[in-house]
């Protein structure tokens, strides 16, 4: 199993050596054409999983233009090199697409969630750079006939998460607030809600759709949708604290220039043509989420 890291002295080369061992790194930068075409010749894949992006929605809106190279154009990098490579019949591709291709609710079928179907209407940087990725994917697949999934995922999260996603970020300002570390947590927008899954489960699911017989868009979701405040009330409840309002403090800094107000997905196709399930839910979700960052802070601090 082979990896892509990118840059000089990455900080987190040790790390990924440290838990994942078996897996063996090569350097590679998306927007490099010539070094996808290296890394896909060395590595010959069976299954190659495009995971990378800049992936985090606000900082596309300080990085418009990087972030379109990286998650737009560094994906027709990805799909030429297997091409180049003389691979286009071996390797399948998974592409990772995202739920902020879509803008909101589907305003075609009032209440539901979306589905494969649905319209797009992309509301940052990020999913409009994602969008080019998605269709340039699927037309590969068209054109050329390569074996190349999307997996339309819904917001994931879990231990591993970064701190500047809300979901990390609440969970480990909780950890050090029962620890006496912090008092407060500052955030942006309350009302925002989301189709939160673990990402454990959805990576299952990715799996899945490179297993499948033939190549397809999936959305990947857990089928609700709840608030920043829900999540709040959840997580702080894991630490005996019901009333989680004097906690937070709202500071404009972390709001968006347009927010998604409301995302929630429909996961009946995967389900049905996949037999994907996820196994966790949202409690369990903030309840593994929260323990793990107990555990980490308490161990870091000798507390
Ligand atoms: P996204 O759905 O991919 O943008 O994932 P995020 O975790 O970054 O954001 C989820 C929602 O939380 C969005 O509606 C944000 O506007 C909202 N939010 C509120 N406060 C914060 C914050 O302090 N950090 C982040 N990242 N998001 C916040």
């Amino acid at each position: 199993m082979f990896g892509v890291i990118r840059g000089q002295n990455n900080p987190r080369r040790e790390s990924v050596m440290r838990e994942f061992p078996y897996v063996k790194l090569i350097e590679g930068d998306l927007t490099d054409p010539t070094s996808m075409v290296r890394a896909v010749e060395a590595t010959q894949p069976d299954e190659l999983y495009n995971l990378a992006a800049i992936s985090h929605v606000g900082y596309s809106f300080k990085n418009p233009f990087l972030t379109g190279a990286v998650t737009g154009n560094g994906v027709l990098n990805v799909l030429e090199a297997v091409r180049v490579a003389g691979l286009a019949e071996k390797t399948k591709i998974y592409q990772a697409s995202t739920s902020e291709m879509f803008g909101g609710l589907d305003y075609n079928r009032p209440g539901a969630g979306y589905n494969e179907d649905s319209l797009f209407h992309p509301r940052s940087p990020y999913g409009v750079a994602k969008l080019y990725a998605h269709w340039i994917a699927k037309n590969y697949r068209e054109s050329y006939g390569m074996f190349i999934s999307c997996g339309i995922l819904f917001n994931h999260e879990g231990e591993r998460r970064g701190v500047e996603f809300v979901t990390r970020k609440i969970t480990h300002a909780v950890a050090r607030i029962k620890l006496g570390l912090q008092d407060t947590i500052e955030l942006g927008d309350l009302w925002p809600k989301r189709d939160w899954g673990y990402a454990g489960d959805y990576v299952r699911g990715m799996w899945l759709m490179m297993q499948h017989h033939q190549p397809d868009d999936f959305v990947l979701a857990s089928g609700e949708t709840h608030s920043i405040e829900e999540f709040l009330t959840l997580a702080f409840a894991e630490i005996g604290i019901d009333d989680w309002r004097p906690y937070v403090v709202q500071n404009p800094e972390f709001m968006r220039p347009a927010e998604v107000d409301i995302l929630l997905g429909d996961p009946t196709k995967a389900e049905r043509e996949l037999g994907w399930r996820r196994e966790v839910d949202f409690p369990g979700l903030v309840s593994r989420m929260v323990a793990h960052d107990l555990s980490l802070i308490s161990v870091d601090a000798n507390v």
